[in-house]
């Protein structure tokens, strides 16, 4: 069967939740027995996200092909237990460099290079890619930014040309808007989903499916309305009311037949019920929780939670993996010092140091990790949350003075962590990291061994810095030990102390690997580690 396409666009205003509706969609297609994927494109002039400040756009989620992504890449992942790849985000950015270097190279012939066809028909092209791999029956492709907006006119364009050269059932278009509620009049508001579908429709694109995000039930006159001035049928208005968790969202889908909707539309198959049941066991156990621990998450951009998008999720799979509520207690560290540490901390059950760049806030790390080091508390560290983890045993336990990461101090007389050699040769910042998946051998009889249950494991980076294999021994010597260790490159990539009841550091992400049915045995091991510890 030739892959189906599934478009995604949204009106009215952005963060009504595309990401986790297409992601909700394509888990009950999944669940019918479809092969699906899932697509976002972004209408920024970025190449990819890995520029951009978290506080802009949240977490940049890393693939296993080492693409810079958006973080709904992570939804989709989660929700699907499919890996994505470089192929599943293209930005505006992306589609004008490759039309541009093609105009340099003379690949268009003279002629002038224009929106449309050439940008449009880039953007085709990429839209079609996934679909012609033959790997997947349905390629759902969810469009950023809101409909309307100038710059998601080519995006919008190529989905209208791409409607008339596939054919009619060969692809359905479902779009999310808001139906608000208006105290002052008591009512549930219609006309903001009119325009937005207007909208749509004025570029040439029809929508048949209308996914309207509502704080409240809408009734059937609403319903009704909705369809006769959107052209669409009433039963192709669906509603999607606040969830408690995006966890529920598929179930909420499939109880207002989203996914029957789209095989009517797309005159698929129908291959069997959706199967939810391992799904719904995830929601069961999360939502009935038998213990509940308190987790420090130390971090510099704790202001905005989308920042760590990852990290949270992979506490709700290791919670719902230990029938544990886990609340993680946010702590910019930047505000931890010497003096607070201790009243901040001894509460907690266990502690995360985050992943993150420069200089901000790493004193405060460091203070976190030397309390949670000496009392015992139960430490992960993330990324740079690693490295800090080895500068604090070097500064307090090696006495190693003013020891540190280069990338802090390039002038420290003990560059515990460093850049490497051929990082050190780059200029350009986009897409030149340590980054995607790698190989990792760890030791056996190794706590980190024993979290895996095997000794070869693959896992996800994304840094320029590396633990600085001239201070191994003196670390090993004092009891922190290496114990993972990239086979090839004989990188360090997990430490852990001998003499400490959990205290697990890893240069890789592990949060990246973390979905609902495979959560990420790091966090599983970490939270069961707290559960230990509110018993003492
Ligand atoms: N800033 C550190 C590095 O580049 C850590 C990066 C991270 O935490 N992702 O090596």
């Amino acid at each position: 069967m030739a892959a189906k396409y599934i478009f995604v666009t949204g009106g009215v205003t952005s963060s009504l939740g595309k990401g986790i509706i297409s992601a909700s969609l394509a888990k009950l297609l999944q669940a019918r027995g479809f092969s699906v994927t899932i697509q976002k494109f972004d209408p920024y002039i970025n190449i990819d996200p890995g520029t951009l400040n978290p506080y802009e756009h949240g977490e940049c989620y890393v693939t296993e092909d080492g693409a810079e992504t958006d973080l709904d890449l992570g939804h989709y992942e989660r929700f699907l237990n499919v890996a994505t790849s470089q192929a599943n985000n293209v930005t505006t950015g992306r589609i004008y460099n490759h039309v541009i270097t093609q105009e340099r190279q003379g690949a268009y012939l003279g002629k002038t290079v224009q929106v449309i066809p050439h940008i449009t028909d880039e953007i085709k092209r990429r839209m079609l890619l996934l679909g012609e791999s033959g790997e997947f029956d349905i390629i759902i492709t969810e469009i950023g930014g809101c409909v309307g907006d100038i710059e998601s006119l080519p995006f919008v364009e190529a989905v209208r040309q791409l409607r008339w050269e596939l054919g009619v059932n060969e692809t359905c278009v479902i779009h999310l808007t808001l139906v608000p509620y208006l105290k002052a009049a008591g009512e549930l508001k219609t006309k903001p989903t009119q325009h937005s579908v207007r909208d749509l429709s004025e570029a040439g694109v029809q929508p048949d499916i209308l996914v309207c995000r509502s704080e409240y039930p809408i009734p059937a006159d609403l319903r009704k309305k909705i369809a006769l001035f959107c052209n669409v049928k009433i039963n192709s208005v669906i509603e999607s009311l606040d969830a408690d968790t995006i966890y529920d969202v598929p179930l909420l889908m499939r109880k207002e037949k989203l996914d029957e909707r789209v095989i009517g539309k797309l005159k698929l198959p129908h291959r069997a019920d959706p199967n939810l049941d391992s799904w719904k066991d995830f929601l069961g156990r999360l939502k009935n929780p038998t213990a509940e621990v308190n987790i420090a998450l130390v971090g510099k951009y704790v202001e905005l939670p989308d920042a760590y998008k990852s990290i949270i999720e992979a506490f709700v799979h290791a919670g719902s993996a230990n029938e544990c509520k886990v609340n993680i207690k946010w702590f910019q560290s930047e505000t931890i010092n010497e003096e607070n540490v201790a009243s901040l901390l001894q509460d907690k059950h266990g502690v995360l140091v985050a992943p993150g760049f420069g200089e901000r806030g790493f004193k405060g790390k460091l203070e976190a990790i030397k309390y949670v080091r000496e009392n015992n508390i139960p430490f992960l560290g993330i990324c740079l949350g690693m490295q800090c983890a080895a500068v604090e045993f070097a500064r307090n336990v090696l006495k190693l003075d003013n020891a540190a990461s280069t990338e802090m101090d390039p002038e420290t007389p003990h560059p515990i962590i460093d850049m490497m050699a051929d990082q050190k040769q780059i200029t350009q910042m986009g897409g030149t990291m340590r980054l995607g998946a790698y190989i990792c051998e760890l030791k056996k009889g190794s706590k980190a061994y024993s979290i895996y249950g095997k000794s070869r494991i693959s896992e996800r980076h994304r840094h320029r810095y590396e633990f600085n294999n001239k201070y191994l021994t003196d670390f090993e010597n004092a009891g922190m030990m290496a114990t993972g260790i990239n086979p090839d490159t004989g990188l360090v990539e997990v430490i852990e102390l001998n003499n400490h009841p959990w205290f697990v550091a890893a240069q890789y992400h592990p949060e990246l690997k973390s979905t609902v049915l495979n959560p990420h045995p790091l966090f599983v091991k970490f939270v069961k580690a707290a559960i230990n510890y509110t018993k003492n």
